[in-house]
């Protein structure tokens, strides 16, 4: 998926916050922390870019959900679009807000020993507990 050299484009549910990305974008997964699930409904798919890959238009609203991290969504229609670890030089979007074809496959479920006890992951992608 590295150097897809596709560039993507998302949106909140309104439209009132979206984004280009363009360049490296890694690490597609699904989250199933409680923290995302909270957040999203049930689980969070995304994949990561370096930040200054990722144009943003419109004003998300930043959640600091931790010390490490901040959420970003929508504050007109809510759709959570963005993860962003204090830390890292990276920055998570939202599968779920693409447009297609993204020539994204997910490579990895995260967080599974945190995953809520109404389903089964069963696709057969890689989980990490
Ligand atoms: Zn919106």
């Amino acid at each position: 998926m590295k150097g897809n050299g596709r560039v993507l484009k998302g949106r909140c549910n309104c439209g009132a916050v979206s984004f280009i990305v363009e360049g490296d974008v890694q690490g597609a997964s699904v989250c199933h922390c409680s923290q995302c699930r909270r957040q999203s409904g049930h689980t969070w798919a995304s994949a990561h870019a370096p930040v200054s890959a990722v144009k943003i238009s419109g004003a998300p609203r930043w959640y600091h959900t931790s010390e490490t991290a901040r959420r970003g969504f929508c504050t007109t229609c809510g759709s959570f679009l963005f993860w962003k670890a204090h830390d890292e030089d990276r920055m998570s979007f939202a599968l779920g807000a693409l447009e297609a074809p993204t020539g994204i496959t997910l490579e990895k479920h995260i967080f599974t020993a945190d995953k809520g006890d109404y389903y089964e992951i069963a696709d057969g992608v890689p989980q990490r507990p």
